[in-house]
Protein backbone atom coordinates (compact mmCIF):
# COMPACT_ATOMS: atom_id res chain seq x y z
CA UNK A 1 0.00 0.00 0.00
CA UNK A 2 2.95 2.56 0.86
CA UNK A 3 4.77 1.60 -2.25
CA UNK A 4 0.93 2.75 -4.33
CA UNK A 5 0.69 5.92 -2.81
CA UNK A 6 4.23 7.23 -1.74
CA UNK A 7 5.32 6.20 -5.25
CA UNK A 8 3.03 4.97 -7.96
CA UNK A 9 0.53 7.82 -7.64
CA UNK A 10 2.80 11.11 -7.34
CA UNK A 11 3.87 9.40 -10.40
CA UNK A 12 0.80 9.28 -12.29
CA UNK A 13 -0.28 12.68 -10.76
CA UNK A 14 3.12 13.94 -12.25
CA UNK A 15 2.29 12.34 -15.77
CA UNK A 16 -0.94 13.86 -15.88
CA UNK A 17 -0.76 17.13 -14.40
CA UNK A 18 2.79 18.23 -17.10
CA UNK A 19 2.71 21.39 -18.27
CA UNK A 20 -1.37 21.77 -18.05
CA UNK A 21 -1.75 24.94 -15.96
CA UNK A 22 -5.36 25.40 -15.03
CA UNK A 23 -5.85 28.84 -16.82
CA UNK A 24 -4.91 28.12 -20.49
CA UNK A 25 -8.73 28.97 -21.97
CA UNK A 26 -10.74 32.24 -20.32
CA UNK A 27 -14.29 32.57 -20.39
CA UNK A 28 -15.06 35.39 -22.16
CA UNK A 29 -17.31 37.51 -19.50
CA UNK A 30 -19.65 38.88 -22.32
CA UNK A 31 -20.60 36.29 -25.11
CA UNK A 32 -19.42 33.29 -22.75
CA UNK A 33 -16.79 31.74 -25.50
CA UNK A 34 -13.81 30.07 -24.41
CA UNK A 35 -10.50 31.99 -25.58
CA UNK A 36 -7.05 30.30 -25.86
CA UNK A 37 -4.67 32.54 -23.22
CA UNK A 38 -2.06 33.11 -26.23
CA UNK A 39 -4.69 34.64 -28.30
CA UNK A 40 -6.35 36.41 -25.81
CA UNK A 41 -2.71 38.16 -25.32
CA UNK A 42 -2.18 38.91 -28.67
CA UNK A 43 -5.47 40.84 -29.02
CA UNK A 44 -4.17 42.96 -25.53
CA UNK A 45 -6.94 41.00 -23.74
CA UNK A 46 -9.70 41.88 -25.87
CA UNK A 47 -12.60 39.09 -26.73
CA UNK A 48 -11.85 38.12 -30.77
CA UNK A 49 -15.24 37.16 -30.73
CA UNK A 50 -17.54 40.12 -29.59
CA UNK A 51 -14.65 42.99 -28.60
CA UNK A 52 -15.25 42.64 -24.94
CA UNK A 53 -12.43 44.29 -23.40
CA UNK A 54 -11.44 43.01 -20.40
CA UNK A 55 -10.02 44.81 -17.26
CA UNK A 56 -5.76 44.80 -17.89
CA UNK A 57 -3.38 45.10 -14.71
CA UNK A 58 -1.66 48.85 -14.32
CA UNK A 59 1.65 47.57 -15.55
CA UNK A 60 0.40 46.03 -18.48
CA UNK A 61 -1.21 48.87 -19.59
CA UNK A 62 2.12 51.06 -19.44
CA UNK A 63 3.64 48.45 -21.26
CA UNK A 64 0.97 49.21 -24.22
CA UNK A 65 1.53 53.03 -24.27
CA UNK A 66 4.90 53.97 -23.66
CA UNK A 67 6.99 53.52 -26.65
CA UNK A 68 8.56 50.24 -26.98
CA UNK A 69 7.25 49.50 -23.50
CA UNK A 70 10.06 50.81 -21.94
CA UNK A 71 9.36 53.45 -19.29
CA UNK A 72 10.62 54.17 -15.73
CA UNK A 73 8.27 53.46 -12.49
CA UNK A 74 8.50 56.23 -10.18
CA UNK A 75 9.09 55.75 -6.24
CA UNK A 76 5.75 56.19 -4.55
CA UNK A 77 5.40 58.29 -1.69
CA UNK A 78 5.58 56.73 2.22
CA UNK A 79 1.66 57.43 3.47
CA UNK A 80 0.76 56.64 7.15
CA UNK A 81 -1.04 53.04 6.89
CA UNK A 82 -4.79 53.16 8.03
CA UNK A 83 -5.36 56.15 9.42
CA UNK A 84 -8.45 55.23 11.01
CA UNK A 85 -7.75 52.19 12.49
CA UNK A 86 -10.55 50.70 10.46
CA UNK A 87 -11.66 47.33 10.66
CA UNK A 88 -15.27 45.55 8.82
CA UNK A 89 -15.22 42.32 9.14
CA UNK A 90 -11.28 41.94 8.77
CA UNK A 91 -8.79 44.85 9.37
CA UNK A 92 -7.73 46.80 6.92
CA UNK A 93 -4.25 46.59 7.74
CA UNK A 94 -4.85 43.49 7.15
CA UNK A 95 -6.78 43.88 3.56
CA UNK A 96 -3.85 46.04 2.81
CA UNK A 97 -1.43 43.26 3.37
CA UNK A 98 -3.24 40.88 1.53
CA UNK A 99 -3.88 43.25 -1.35
CA UNK A 100 0.15 44.10 -1.32
CA UNK A 101 0.73 40.25 -1.60
CA UNK A 102 -1.30 39.49 -4.18
CA UNK A 103 -0.40 42.33 -6.73
CA UNK A 104 2.75 42.74 -5.94
CA UNK A 105 2.30 46.15 -5.78
CA UNK A 106 2.21 49.32 -2.60
CA UNK A 107 -1.08 50.57 -3.75
CA UNK A 108 -3.95 50.77 -6.23
CA UNK A 109 -1.88 52.87 -8.49
CA UNK A 110 1.56 53.11 -10.67
CA UNK A 111 2.94 55.79 -12.13
CA UNK A 112 6.13 55.72 -14.84
CA UNK A 113 7.51 58.56 -16.64
CA UNK A 114 8.76 57.75 -20.53
CA UNK A 115 7.89 58.84 -23.77
CA UNK A 116 5.15 58.34 -26.43
CA UNK A 117 5.75 59.01 -29.79
CA UNK A 118 8.74 60.19 -28.65
CA UNK A 119 6.86 63.25 -26.31
CA UNK A 120 8.21 62.97 -22.66
CA UNK A 121 4.95 61.71 -20.57
CA UNK A 122 3.86 60.81 -17.27
CA UNK A 123 0.97 57.91 -17.16
CA UNK A 124 -0.43 57.08 -13.57
CA UNK A 125 -2.47 53.73 -14.26
CA UNK A 126 -5.15 52.34 -11.59
CA UNK A 127 -4.65 48.44 -10.52
CA UNK A 128 -8.21 47.42 -10.13
CA UNK A 129 -6.75 43.95 -8.69
CA UNK A 130 -5.89 46.01 -5.50
CA UNK A 131 -9.30 46.72 -3.50
CA UNK A 132 -10.66 47.51 -6.59
CA UNK A 133 -8.71 50.32 -8.03
CA UNK A 134 -9.96 52.52 -4.88
CA UNK A 135 -8.81 55.59 -3.98
CA UNK A 136 -7.34 56.01 -0.69
CA UNK A 137 -4.06 58.67 0.51
CA UNK A 138 -1.97 56.55 -0.73
CA UNK A 139 -3.48 56.79 -4.79
CA UNK A 140 -4.03 60.65 -3.62
CA UNK A 141 -0.64 61.44 -3.12
CA UNK A 142 0.64 59.20 -6.01
CA UNK A 143 -1.29 61.66 -8.42
CA UNK A 144 -0.03 63.94 -6.79
CA UNK A 145 3.74 62.49 -7.54
CA UNK A 146 2.48 62.16 -10.91
CA UNK A 147 1.66 65.99 -11.98
CA UNK A 148 4.56 67.28 -10.28
CA UNK A 149 6.43 65.16 -12.22
CA UNK A 150 4.99 65.74 -15.23
CA UNK A 151 5.33 69.77 -14.78
CA UNK A 152 8.89 69.41 -13.79
CA UNK A 153 9.22 67.10 -17.09
CA UNK A 154 7.39 69.54 -18.80
CA UNK A 155 5.40 66.16 -19.89
CA UNK A 156 1.90 65.47 -20.99
CA UNK A 157 0.20 63.72 -18.53
CA UNK A 158 -1.94 60.64 -18.92
CA UNK A 159 -4.06 58.74 -16.45
CA UNK A 160 -5.71 55.38 -16.76
CA UNK A 161 -8.69 55.21 -14.18
CA UNK A 162 -9.46 51.81 -13.59
CA UNK A 163 -11.36 52.04 -10.12
CA UNK A 164 -14.88 51.79 -7.96
CA UNK A 165 -14.01 55.26 -6.15
CA UNK A 166 -12.81 56.28 -3.03
CA UNK A 167 -11.45 53.84 -0.72
CA UNK A 168 -14.16 53.32 2.35
CA UNK A 169 -11.88 52.06 5.06
CA UNK A 170 -9.89 55.37 4.92
CA UNK A 171 -13.34 57.29 5.34
CA UNK A 172 -12.84 61.23 5.30
CA UNK A 173 -9.42 60.94 4.16
CA UNK A 174 -10.07 58.97 1.16
CA UNK A 175 -12.79 61.97 0.26
CA UNK A 176 -9.80 64.14 0.50
CA UNK A 177 -8.14 62.92 -1.95
CA UNK A 178 -10.80 64.31 -4.36
CA UNK A 179 -10.32 67.84 -4.13
CA UNK A 180 -6.07 66.99 -3.99
CA UNK A 181 -6.42 65.30 -7.27
CA UNK A 182 -7.85 67.92 -8.82
CA UNK A 183 -5.23 70.34 -7.32
CA UNK A 184 -2.90 68.09 -8.98
CA UNK A 185 -4.04 67.84 -11.93
CA UNK A 186 -5.04 71.93 -12.12
CA UNK A 187 -1.05 72.47 -11.64
CA UNK A 188 -0.56 70.28 -14.70
CA UNK A 189 -3.04 72.83 -16.96
CA UNK A 190 -1.30 75.59 -15.56
CA UNK A 191 1.68 75.19 -16.71
CA UNK A 192 0.38 74.79 -19.82
CA UNK A 193 0.87 70.96 -20.45
CA UNK A 194 -1.65 68.64 -22.03
CA UNK A 195 -3.60 66.54 -19.44
CA UNK A 196 -5.22 63.55 -21.16
CA UNK A 197 -7.73 60.86 -19.63
CA UNK A 198 -8.02 57.31 -21.14
CA UNK A 199 -11.54 55.86 -18.85
CA UNK A 200 -10.95 51.90 -18.50
CA UNK A 201 -13.58 49.41 -16.88
CA UNK A 202 -14.90 50.53 -14.37
CA UNK A 203 -14.00 53.86 -13.57
CA UNK A 204 -16.89 55.53 -11.03
CA UNK A 205 -17.52 56.96 -7.43
CA UNK A 206 -15.12 59.71 -6.44
CA UNK A 207 -12.63 58.93 -9.11
CA UNK A 208 -15.18 59.86 -11.31
CA UNK A 209 -16.30 62.73 -9.46
CA UNK A 210 -12.88 64.53 -9.19
CA UNK A 211 -9.89 63.95 -11.59
CA UNK A 212 -11.22 61.80 -13.70
CA UNK A 213 -13.68 63.73 -15.56
CA UNK A 214 -11.44 66.76 -16.04
CA UNK A 215 -8.97 66.04 -18.71
CA UNK A 216 -8.12 68.26 -21.62
CA UNK A 217 -9.39 65.05 -23.68
CA UNK A 218 -11.70 62.33 -22.26
CA UNK A 219 -10.63 58.88 -24.51
CA UNK A 220 -12.54 55.78 -23.26
CA UNK A 221 -12.12 52.08 -23.89
CA UNK A 222 -15.80 50.19 -25.66
CA UNK A 223 -18.03 48.99 -23.24
CA UNK A 224 -16.18 50.77 -19.99
CA UNK A 225 -18.35 51.84 -17.62
CA UNK A 226 -18.59 55.02 -16.45
CA UNK A 227 -20.74 56.78 -14.39
CA UNK A 228 -20.83 58.26 -10.14
CA UNK A 229 -23.37 55.99 -8.39
CA UNK A 230 -24.20 52.37 -9.80
CA UNK A 231 -26.96 51.89 -12.24
CA UNK A 232 -28.97 49.70 -9.71
CA UNK A 233 -28.41 52.79 -6.60
CA UNK A 234 -29.86 54.91 -9.50
CA UNK A 235 -32.79 52.84 -10.09
CA UNK A 236 -33.65 52.60 -6.83
CA UNK A 237 -33.83 56.53 -6.03
CA UNK A 238 -35.61 57.57 -8.76
CA UNK A 239 -37.61 54.34 -9.47
CA UNK A 240 -37.41 54.09 -12.87
CA UNK A 241 -35.77 52.04 -15.67
CA UNK A 242 -32.67 53.35 -16.65
CA UNK A 243 -31.82 53.02 -21.04
CA UNK A 244 -29.97 50.44 -22.32
CA UNK A 245 -26.06 50.64 -22.03
CA UNK A 246 -26.78 53.56 -19.43
CA UNK A 247 -22.81 54.74 -18.23
CA UNK A 248 -21.37 52.56 -20.89
CA UNK A 249 -18.50 54.51 -22.51
CA UNK A 250 -20.34 54.80 -26.07
CA UNK A 251 -23.77 56.65 -24.23
CA UNK A 252 -21.13 58.45 -22.38
CA UNK A 253 -20.01 59.65 -25.67
CA UNK A 254 -23.17 60.12 -28.08
CA UNK A 255 -24.11 62.67 -24.37
CA UNK A 256 -21.08 64.52 -25.29
CA UNK A 257 -19.54 63.59 -21.87
CA UNK A 258 -16.11 61.67 -23.39
CA UNK A 259 -14.83 62.66 -27.10
CA UNK A 260 -14.16 59.66 -28.41
CA UNK A 261 -14.06 55.41 -27.74
CA UNK A 262 -11.21 54.22 -28.89
CA UNK A 263 -10.56 49.84 -28.97
CA UNK A 264 -7.69 49.10 -27.15
CA UNK A 265 -5.47 48.30 -30.52
CA UNK A 266 -5.67 51.94 -31.06
CA UNK A 267 -5.22 53.37 -28.25
CA UNK A 268 -1.32 54.17 -28.64
CA UNK A 269 -1.74 55.58 -32.00
CA UNK A 270 -4.61 57.66 -31.00
CA UNK A 271 -2.34 59.50 -28.16
CA UNK A 272 0.60 59.77 -30.29
CA UNK A 273 -1.51 61.70 -32.32
CA UNK A 274 -3.29 63.81 -29.81
CA UNK A 275 -0.01 64.51 -28.28
CA UNK A 276 1.58 65.39 -31.32
CA UNK A 277 -1.31 67.92 -32.18
CA UNK A 278 -1.38 69.54 -28.47
CA UNK A 279 2.54 69.62 -28.16
CA UNK A 280 4.22 69.92 -31.21
CA UNK A 281 3.83 73.38 -32.78
CA UNK A 282 3.99 72.48 -36.54
CA UNK A 283 1.77 69.07 -36.64
CA UNK A 284 2.80 67.02 -39.35
CA UNK A 285 -0.62 68.07 -41.69
CA UNK A 286 -1.27 68.53 -45.32
CA UNK A 287 -2.54 72.14 -46.22
CA UNK A 288 -5.68 71.46 -47.92
CA UNK A 289 -7.47 74.36 -50.43
CA UNK A 290 -11.35 74.80 -49.49
CA UNK A 291 -12.66 74.18 -53.04
CA UNK A 292 -14.88 77.07 -54.42
CA UNK A 293 -14.46 78.95 -51.18
CA UNK A 294 -16.89 81.52 -51.06
CA UNK A 295 -16.30 85.52 -50.60
CA UNK A 296 -17.02 86.60 -47.61
CA UNK A 297 -20.42 88.15 -47.94
CA UNK A 298 -20.85 92.48 -47.65
CA UNK A 299 -21.41 94.08 -44.16
CA UNK A 300 -25.12 92.95 -43.36
CA UNK A 301 -24.18 92.46 -40.19
CA UNK A 302 -26.40 88.78 -40.39
CA UNK A 303 -23.15 86.24 -40.40
CA UNK A 304 -20.48 87.79 -38.03
CA UNK A 305 -22.09 88.47 -34.53
CA UNK A 306 -19.83 86.56 -32.18
CA UNK A 307 -17.02 86.12 -34.30
CA UNK A 308 -15.32 89.47 -33.91
CA UNK A 309 -14.30 90.82 -30.50
CA UNK A 310 -16.65 94.45 -29.44
CA UNK A 311 -18.84 93.53 -32.62
CA UNK A 312 -22.47 95.10 -32.16
CA UNK A 313 -24.74 92.13 -32.41
CA UNK A 314 -27.05 92.39 -35.60
CA UNK A 315 -30.20 94.40 -34.66
CA UNK A 316 -33.37 92.08 -34.97
CA UNK A 317 -35.47 92.85 -37.88
ZN1 LIG B 1 -16.68 37.84 -25.93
Amino acid sequence: MNWLTNFVRPKIRALVNREVPDNLWRKCPACAQMIFHRELEAKLQVCPHCGHHMRIPARRRLELLFDDAEFKLIELPEMPVDPLRFRDRRRYSERLREAQTKTGLKDAILVAHGTVGGLPTVIAAFEFAFMGGSMGAAVGEALLAAARLAVLQEAALIVVPASGGARMQEGIVSLMQMPRTVIAVDEVKRAGLPYIVIFSDPTTGGVTASFAMLGDIAIAEPGAVIGFAGQRVIEETIRETLPEGFQRAEYLLEHGMVDMVVHRADLRATLIRLLRLLREKTPEAEIVALPNAEPAPADTGATDHGCSPGAEPAAPE
